[in-house]
């Protein structure tokens, strides 16, 4: 989470809920305001239980739009500099390389660039890398990372899509194609 340190965060509250690890009601909560440069008022949630330290952080943008899916093409190096926030509630997907970040209890919402996007992708497929079963997976590994190199040097054009059903994020760049569903108009698509 790149957030600047001399920022006021505005305490919005604070309450103390069940861990979804542990179960016990020792989960403190804090909720923050704060107005973000190129995103526009966020909430920042910082929660940290007192039995079993579990640990969780959120961004999201301030306005609830309802589920939303954004998509953003990523053409040029310059590219690499867009903030992206994807809200914990969030399932981030680069279809060209077949690899997403999903919610769960694990998954923390965060505030990066797209380069920091393709940053914990190469992260986490390298960490996956790791347990490869046998030579063709590591081959198709090693193939995937070298994707993540070429884009990392703005030279492979590819897709961030984010599906957040509560419509906490956002991609800042005028390019992102923005959709937002209503329940009444269904699923599909
Ligand atoms: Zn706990």
């Amino acid at each position: 989470m790149e957030i600047p340190e001399h920022v006021n965060l505005k305490l919005l509250r604070e309450e103390i809920v069940k861990c979804p690890m542990c179960g016990k009601n020792s989960l403190k909560v804090s909720i923050y305001s704060y107005d973000m440069p190129m995103i526009g008022p966020v909430i920042f949630v910082v929660g940290k239980c007192s039995e079993c330290g579990y640990k969780f952080v959120d961004i999201k943008t301030f306005e609830a739009k309802g589920d939303q899916k954004i998509e953003f093409k990523v053409e040029s190096e310059k590219d690499l500099n867009t903030m992206v926030l994807r809200s914990a509630t969030a399932t981030l997907e680069i279809p060209e390389l077949q690899a997403e970040i999903a919610p769960g209890p694990a998954s923390h919402g965060f505030l990066t660039t797209v380069e920091g996007v393709l940053q914990r992708f190469k992260d986490i497929i390298e960490y996956l890398c790791k347990d490869a079963a046998d030579e063709k997976e590591k081959a198709e590994c090693e193939k995937r990372l070298e994707m993540i190199k070429e884009m990392l040097e703005g030279k492979r054009k590819f897709t961030i899509v984010i599906r957040d059903p509560e419509g906490h994020s956002k991609i800042a760049s005028e390019r992102a194609k923005e959709e937002i569903r209503r329940p009444e108009e269904g699923k599909g698509g």
